[in-house]
C-alpha cells in the first residue's frame, strides 16, 4: 500500500512513521509512507503557503496553489484522499477497515486555520474527525489513521489473530491481559491465565471482555446484544451471556425447552 501523506510539516510524519511496527512494516515492503512537503510546491517568491482570510478574523488559510500542486503531484485524483478535518465524520474500526482494503491513499492535512474551500470543492476529499476536538493540525490525525490501517495489512503484525482480538474489532473491549510476574507486590495474576486449560481460559476471557465492555462502553455494550442473537456462539459463552446480560433469551437451555413445549402444543 502507498501512502501520501502531504503536509507543510514533513518531518512530523518522518519521526513517527521511521519507528516499531510502522518502521518495520516499510522495510519489509508491506507499505510505503511518503510525507510530500507542500511547501515545495509553492510558487511564491516568499515560499509562503498561508494567507490571512478573506472577510477578516482570526488566523492563517494555507492557500489554494501549492496545495492543489502537491495533489497533482501524487495523482490524487485516481486515489482515495482523507482529509483530517474537525468537521469530518467521527472516525471507526469501520471505516479504517475501508481505508485497509485500498491500494493507495492520499492524507491532505490542513494546519492553521485550514484549508482555502476551493480545494475541498475541486478535490472533494473525504473530511474525517477523529474526535471532537481541535488540534494544531492535521498531521496526528493522519497518523493515528495511518497506524490504525497499516496493522490491519497482512504482515504487518506477524500475529494477524491479535488484530482481531482487540478491543472494539469483535464488538466487545478485549479482557485484561498480564505478564511476568506472576506476583507484584502482594498483585496476582489471575489462577485461570496459568491453568493452561485454553477452553477455560478463553471462556474466562469472553466473560471479561463482557464485564469490561458492559461497564466502560455501553454504547458497544447495547449494539453487541442487539447483535448478539445473530453470532456464532457456543452454548457456554450463551450461558456466560446471559448471565452477565440478564437477558435469559441468551440461555440456550431455555430456547430449547421452549421449542419443545412449541412442539408438545403442535401435537395437540
Ligand atoms: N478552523 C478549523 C475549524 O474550526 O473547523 C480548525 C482548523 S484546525 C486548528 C487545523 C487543522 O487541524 C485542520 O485543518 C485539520 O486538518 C486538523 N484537525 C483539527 N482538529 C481535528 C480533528 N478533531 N480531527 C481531525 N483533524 C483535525
Amino acid at each position: 500500500m502507498q501512502i501520501d501523506i502531504l503536509t507543510l510539516f514533513p518531518e512530523m510524519i518522518d519521526q513517527v512513521s521511521g519507528h516499531s511496527i510502522l518502521g518495520r512494516a516499510q522495510k519489509n515492503g508491506l507499505i510505503s509512507i511518503r510525507a510530500v512537503d507542500i511547501r515545495a510546491f509553492t510558487e511564491d517568491r516568499h515560499r509562503k503557503t498561508d494567507e490571512a482570510p478573506f472577510g477578516g478574523g482570526e488566523g492563517m488559510v494555507m492557500t489554494v496553489q501549492p496545495v492543489s500542486d502537491a495533489l497533482r503531484a501524487v495523482d490524487a485524483g485516481s486515489k482515495r484522499i482523507i482529509y483530517p478535518s474537525p468537521k469530518g465524520r467521527l472516525l471507526d474500526q469501520d471505516l479504517i477497515e475501508g481505508l485497509a482494503a485500498e491500494q493507495d491513499l492520499v492524507f491532505l492535512c490542513g494546519h492553521y486555520e485550514g484549508i482555502d474551500q476551493r480545494i475541498l470543492d475541486y478535490w472533494k476529499p473525504e473530511e474525517v474527525s477523529i474526535g471532537d476536538y481541535i488540534l494544531t493540525g492535521g498531521e496526528l490525525a493522519a497518523l493515528v489513521m495511518v497506524d490504525a490501517v497499516a496493522r490491519l495489512i497482512p504482515g504487518v503484525l506477524g500475529n494477524e489473530a491479535s488484530a482481531m482480538s482487540e478491543s472494539v474489532y469483535s464488538g466487545l473491549l478485549e479482557s485484561p491481559q498480564y505478564t511476568r510476574p506472576r506476583i507484584y507486590e502482594n498483585m496476582s495474576v489471575p489462577d485461570v491465565l496459568l491453568s493452561g486449560d485454553h477452553e477455560r481460559i478463553r471462556l474466562w476471557r469472553y466473560r471479561q471482555s463482557l464485564l469490561e465492555t458492559r461497564e466502560k462502553r455501553p454504547d458497544l455494550w447495547r449494539t453487541y446484544l442487539e447483535k448478539a442473537g445473530s453470532l456464532d456462539l457456543g452454548k457456554k459463552e450463551k450461558e456466560i451471556l446471559a448471565e452477565i446480560s440478564g437477558v435469559d433469551a441468551f440461555r440456550p437451555d431455555r430456547r430449547r425447552r421452549g421449542k419443545r413445549k412449541d412442539a408438545r402444543t403442535e401435537k395437540k
